[in-house]
């Protein structure tokens, strides 16, 4: 059944506002559509098994209520507001759910979720070291393993080397691709805007990766192509953190005068700046996700096992991805946001920001609570950030 009549960035659009429309359709074609909670779950077995993924987003717009009956209100707003959809029967179309151990709240959601939503008949949790040293890395991989074999009874098929070989090219490609799309916001303007670039890349996130695929390509073409272009504007900002899922942030930052041009979030880069390497084995999936994505879930030190610690090189180490972003985008200052009860990325915050002190890159901080009501008094402080560094 083809999916609208749209195309390009109006179609990305059309997704981003109702993402469940285009997996309901596959999935009354007889797909079994596997929702998936952040980075860590890989997408390549999920494909390779003629699953369709769809990464599980809360909704920033829809007040909290159910979730109150089932969890404490001093966690992840984010991880809550899921649980709420899901309490609410908002995640009836997902034949199963598949979380990681983030964070411990990050993983209780998959616990909550066997408990008390009776839609998804098929959970699994994966456990994934908190460091990226090789023993961890081979411990992930018989996570992995667990997974695939778990999975592979509601494919009611059996990986193969060739089908996750095959899925692993069809993801990489989408990374190659994205990272073409970050590259149309280098230019002064910018070529898109960042709420049109998070319109694609929530987008992404509900299609099968094939249909993603597609979307980029005429997206590219349309952009470089388009005559209206983003207007010029004073400042060029990077923004980091975890999830941030809702145009809103972004608009309100480009109200204020400034560009997004590049981000380090989790619905953004971090999935797609790095590819998984032949030979597409199930080492070479631990090895992507536990070392080659760069969130702070995942501890890393510049000499793994060394007890006498070089500050300045272990932050060097954790972050130097973000200082040649910073490069290569032309930016000017960075706005880490992340939300409330974030442990994981709050904790990085007094290193980022010194890191990014010693770089001579001034930076801000805002804490949310995953709602759209959350960003009005965010706006005065983001109009100030940007009046300095204007
Ligand atoms: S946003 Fe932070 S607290 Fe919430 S699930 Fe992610 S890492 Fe855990």
């Amino acid at each position: 059944m083809a999916i609208a009549t749209n195309k390009g960035l109006s179609l990305a659009r059309e997704i981003y506002a109702d993402r469940s429309k285009r997996v309901r359709e596959l999935r009354r074609d007889g797909k079994k559509i596997v929702g998936y909670i952040c980075l860590y779950p890989p997408v390549e077995i999920i494909t390779a098994l003629g699953l369709v993924p769809f990464r599980i987003f809360g909704d920033m717009s829809e007040p909290i209520t159910a979730a109150d009956r089932v969890s404490t209100t001093m966690v992840c707003p984010f991880v809550r507001s899921i649980l709420d959809l899901g309490l609410k029967g908002k995640f009836d179309f997902l034949d199963g759910v598949v979380g990681a151990h983030t964070c411990d709240i990050g993983a209780g959601i998959i616990l909550q979720w066997r408990d008390a939503i009776k839609d998804a008949p098929f959970t699994h949790l994966l456990d994934v070291p908190h460091t990226d040293h090789a023993p961890a890395v081979d411990y992930f991989e018989g996570q992995i393993n667990s997974f695939k074999r778990h999975i592979e009874e509601l494919a009611g098929e059996k990986l193969t080397d060739d089908k996750l070989k095959k899925a692993c090219e069809m993801h990489n490609e989408q990374r190659k691709l994205v990272r073409q799309l970050y590259d149309l916001r280098k230019p002064d303007p910018p070529l898109l805007s960042s709420a049109e670039n998070l319109e694609v890349m929530v987008a992404l996130s509900s299609l099968p990766v094939e249909e993603g695929n597609s979307l980029l390509e005429d997206i590219i073409q349309e952009v470089t192509e388009r005559k209206v272009k983003p207007s010029p504007k004073k400042v060029r900002l990077l923004v980091w953190g975890p999830v941030f899922d809702n145009t809103a942030l972004y608009d309100l930052i480009e109200s204020a005068d400034a560009h997004v041009v590049v981000d380090d979030t989790c619905v953004g880069t971090r999935a797609f700046w790095a590819d998984v390497k032949p030979p597409y084995n199930l080492h070479a999936l631990a090895q992507h996700y536990l070392v080659d994505i760069k969130c702070p879930r995942t501890y890393r030190q510049a000499e793994p096992f060394e007890t006498r610690r070089d500050y300045d090189k272990d932050l060097d180490s954790r972050f130097n991805y973000i200082k040649k972003a910073i490069v290569d985008w032309g930016v000017n200052g960075v706005v880490l946001q992340s939300v409330k009860y974030c442990d994981t990325h709050g904790y990085e915050v007094p290193n980022l920001r010194h890191y990014l002190d010693t770089l001579g890159i001034p930076s801000i901080y805002i804490e949310h609570d995953y709602s759209e009501r959350s960003m009005a008094p965010i706006k005065t402080r983001v109009e100030a950030f940007v009046e300095t560094l204007g």
